[in-house]
Order: C-alpha cells, then sequence, then structure tokens
C-alpha cells in the first residue's frame, strides 16, 4: 500500500536528533519552538523551486533536495546568519518513495554538513513544488544588509562567475563543452555559509548571485543609492566559462547567468585587510547611479538584466 501523508513523514523526514540547542522541539508538534540567545536576532529566508520553472521534470531528486537546501542556505550566508533550522514544504503530484527517498538523501546531506535541524514543514498533494524556510541566527545588529554600500568601497565576490549557468546550457544541450565542474555548480551549488560568517563586521553590504551578478549588484547599488564600475578583466572566470565566451563572443553572459550562489559584497577600503578568505576584488563602488563596466580598456555602460519571474 502506498505511504500516506503520516508514514512518508516519519519514514523519511523525522525521527533524527536534533544537533543544535537552539532547537526546543522538532517535527512532531503544531508548531517547532526556536530559543533565539541572548543578545541574537533570528533572520528568517523562504525559497521555492516550482518544476518547469526552476528545474526541468526527471531532474535527479538527489540533487534537487540538495540544491532546495543550498539556495535557502545562501540566502542566509548572505547575511552573515549561522544557519540552525529549516521548515520543508512538499507539494507532490503522488507518493514516488524512491524519488522521496533521493530527495530526502540528498536534503539531509546538506542539512548534516552545516548542522542544521528540519523542524517541520507541511506535505500536500499538487503540482510538484518545493519549498524551505531557512532560519539562522546573527549576533543582534552585525546582519550584512543590501543598503550598507558607499562610494569609495571595493567590491568582491568569492568563486567564479558563470559556472552554473554553463552549467545549465549543458544541460539543456545548447552547449558542447565539456566541464564537470560548471554541471556540478549548476546541480549541486555550495552556499558560502562560513564565508558570510567571516563577513560580519566587515563587509558593509552583501548579497548572494542568485539571478545574475548585474541583477544582484543592481539590487545593492539601488537600496545603497550609489553605481558601481566593474572591471571584467578582474572576474574570476574558470576554463569552461572562458572556452563558452571565445565561442559564442558573449561576454556579457557570466555577468547575466543565475545560480552561482556565490556572494557579492562591498568593503570599505580600510577594512579589505581583515579579509581571510579567498575572494576577489572585481570593482569599486561610484557614488554616480547605474553599472559601468572596463573590458580591455574600454568602459561601457551595463544594461543586461538576470532572471526575473512575471517579466516577459
Ligand atoms: P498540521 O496539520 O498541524 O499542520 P501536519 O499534520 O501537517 O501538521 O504535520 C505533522 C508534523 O509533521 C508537524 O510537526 C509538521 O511540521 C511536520 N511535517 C509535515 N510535513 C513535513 C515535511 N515535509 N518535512 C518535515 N516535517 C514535516
Ligand atoms: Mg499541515
Amino acid at each position: 500500500m502506498a505511504l500516506t501523508e503520516f508514514g512518508l513523514i516519519s519514514r523519511f523526514f523525522a525521527g533524527k536528533p536534533n544537533y543544535r540547542s537552539s532547537t526546543h522541539l522538532g517535527i512532531g508538534d503544531d508548531c517547532a519552538l526556536l530559543k533565539v540567545p541572548d543578545g541574537y536576532q533570528l533572520a528568517v529566508t523562504t525559497d521555492t523551486m516550482v518544476e518547469n520553472v526552476h528545474f526541468l521534470r526527471g531532474t535527479d531528486p538527489r540533487q534537487l533536495g540538495f540544491k532546495l537546501l543550498a539556495v535557502n542556505l545562501s540566502d542566509l550566508a548572505a547575511m552573515g546568519a549561522e544557519p540552525v533550522a529549516v521548515s520543508l514544504a512538499l507539494t507532490m503530484p503522488e507518493v514516488d518513495e524512491n524519488w522521496l527517498s533521493e530527495f530526502s538523501t540528498g536534503f539531509q546531506a546538506l542539512a548534516e554538513q552545516f548542522k542544521v535541524d528540519l523542524i517541520g514543514g507541511d506535505t500536500t498533494t499538487g503540482p510538484l513544488t518545493l519549498t524551505v524556510q531557512a532560519m539562522g541566527l546573527i549576533p543582534a545588529g552585525e546582519a550584512l544588509l543590501r543598503s550598507g554600500a558607499r562610494p569609495g568601497d571595493l567590491i568582491f565576490m568569492t568563486g567564479s562567475l558563470g559556472d552554473a549557468g554553463l552549467g545549465l546550457k549543458m544541460a539543456q544541450h545548447q552547449s558542447q563543452i565539456d566541464c564537470e565542474k560548471a554541471l556540478q555548480r549548476f546541480n549541486c551549488p555550495l552556499p558560502r555559509v562560513q564565508e558570510g560568517i567571516a563577513l560580519r563586521t566587515v563587509a558593509s553590504s552583501c548579497i548572494d548571485i542568485s539571478d545574475g551578478l548585474s541583477a544582484d549588484l543592481g539590487h545593492i547599488l539601488e537600496l545603497s543609492s550609489v553605481g558601481a564600475r566593474l572591471d571584467f578583466d578582474q572576474i574570476p572566470l574558470s576554463a569552461g566559462v572562458h572556452q563558452y565566451l571565445n565561442e559564442t563572443g558573449d561576454w556579457s553572459f557570466p555577468l547575466c547567468a543565475g545560480d552561482d550562489y556565490e556572494l557579492c559584497f562591498t568593503v570599505a577600503p580600510e577594512k579589505a585587510e581583515l579579509l581571510n578568505f579567498a575572494c576577489t576584488q572585481i570593482g569599486i563602488i561610484e557614488s554616480e547611479p547605474g553599472i559601468r563596466i572596463s573590458r580591455h580598456g574600454l568602459i561601457d555602460t551595463l544594461k543586461v538584466k538576470g532572471f526575473e519571474h512575471f517579466s516577459k
């Protein structure tokens, strides 16, 4: 007989010991209960993935479980929060035990890596839709906001740009490039949790690159009422992305491609020496609005945009 709602919750999601002392009560009651230690704030974020919008039918469920949690932990990282707990709302057309087993394995693998407790959720029937709410702790007043960038601040990013975008092209058979790293980055991005925590009291603003650098940096610029000059030749690109640019001539591709889940952040020049992890300076904040990009000595105004729902 097929599993019922409660059967599948207990088989795939409940019953694991909690990692965190902040988890007072986990799965099983009407609500979970969290303790927020004195002097801390709770950061809360939600991200949804819908079949055929965020992922294609037939996507490997283990990668899907991993990525669903990763994109939520990336939002916490972008605020400098330490992830402690998540809830999971699952809407599925039917109970597919093999799919659930793989999905929960991928999800739990990342939860275990960052010691995040799954404290509750909801399970319903309908078109395949996966939602996580993630909660993290930040010392009060130390959250990394989008609104803090000031003219003269240096712009940095972690990792390299455009790999996930290339991975998507490969997955859709729109590129013949053979780059395992790009596929891995697209399917199983690793959220920059430690880097986000290390940026507390150092960065003046921070965002995670989910919709493309130009769009996401654009959010910082808008909320901080500033502009930016980017140095294209400083932006870290993998060998696969270099090959893609050479083959297509589309040099703006890494600036608009989404799903990288790297951090983009600004730091006042006198604090730059406090950065204690691998990252690259890619530009500088200016008072004039907009993004200007210098490339091989020429300066261009960037008009490209990232992905937006409801845009035509
Ligand atoms: P209620 O009807 O009161 O909302 P449910 O019957 O939906 O509660 O869920 C029972 C318990 O299982 C609750 O603690 C809920 O948080 C948890 N739960 C439901 N679905 C999931 C899920 N997909 N993952 C983790 N916990 C879940
Ligand atoms: Mg319910």
